[in-house]
């Protein structure tokens, strides 16, 4: 499927966005833009609303005011399943994998929001489900080569280090083409060697494939040092918006840390 793409707006635009919870403001009227081709990193002491603001995005939460635009259209008025057609892809922080199902298993299930044909398509075997099934085996080794996991692509995924999953998880969300990848704190139990590999990872994936970016995570220095663009929120506002050296450097950014373990 082939998505249309307008250049002449940011892929993703948070405007106004507030989320409550009862009495606790955990988004509070925040906005900003994402260009497209850019790695944007959200950083933000804990509590700052940086999985509330993720969970916004991948439509698992409604937010209470303000708008979201992704590629000129309302994502807020999209359901939350479809938003890997709209061309939303995302992993999760606890990797979300089916762990008995081998590497190449995973990867293919990626690929179904992608496929057209339906239930008696499928029952009686038309031509076009055969057609389509080749196009998904070709598009899951295209994905296991470019991910280096064609070594690992017959090994169940409960037998693989975090490290590798995380690799896993990403294919099974590249597979279905999207323009915007949402990455929710993917060096979360990650060692200092991978941590580097992801950080390659990400940047290997965005130059590949041609994708926006958006990481959510506590990793600083990862979050520095792989990032066109910052987002730094405390207390559900954003403090600062820009390059990483110049984020990093801002007193309320600083002032938001101290005191706070930074990666
Ligand atoms: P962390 O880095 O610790 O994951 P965070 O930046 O992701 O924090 P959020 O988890 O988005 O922050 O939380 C923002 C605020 O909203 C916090 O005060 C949190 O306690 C509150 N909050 C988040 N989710 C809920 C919920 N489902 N119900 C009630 N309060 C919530």
């Amino acid at each position: 499927m082939t998505t249309v793409t307008d250049s002449s707006h940011p892929l993703l635009s948070v405007r106004d966005v507030s989320v409550r919870f009862g009495g606790i403001v955990a988004l509070d009227g925040i906005s900003f833009d994402v260009q497209r081709g850019q790695i944007c990193g959200v950083i933000g002491p804990n509590g700052a609303g940086k999985t509330t603001l993720f969970n916004c995005l991948s439509r698992l939460y409604q937010p209470h005011a303000g708008r979201i635009t992704f590629n000129g259209e309302d994502l807020l008025a999209k359901p939350q399943h479809g938003i890997a057609a709209a061309g939303i892809g995302r992993t999760f922080q606890n990797v979300a994998l089916f762990p008995a199902m081998t590497v190449r298993e995973n990867v293919q299930v990626g690929r179904h929001c992608r496929t057209r044909t339906g239930y008696w398509a499928n029952a009686l075997r038309l031509r076009s489900v055969q057609r389509e099934e080749a196009e998904v085996r070709a598009h899951t080794e295209r994905m296991l080569d470019l991910l280096a996991l064609q070594d690992v692509a017959d090994t169940p995924v409960k037998n693989l280090s975090f490290g590798t999953r995380k690799r896993v998880e990403m294919a099974r969300a590249l597979i279905a083409e999207p323009q915007l990848l949402l990455l929710d704190e993917p060096a979360a139990g990650l060692n200092h060697e991978e941590v580097d590999g992801l950080r390659q990872l990400i940047a290997d994936v965005r130059d590949r494939f041609r994708v926006t970016v958006l990481l959510v995570e506590h990793h600083l220095n990862l979050v520095m040092r792989v990032s066109d663009q910052v987002v730094a929120m405390n207390f559900g506002r954003k403090i600062a918006d820009g390059p990483p050296a110049q984020v990093q450097a801002d007193a309320e950014v600083v002032r938001a840390y101290l005191g706070t373990e930074t990666a």
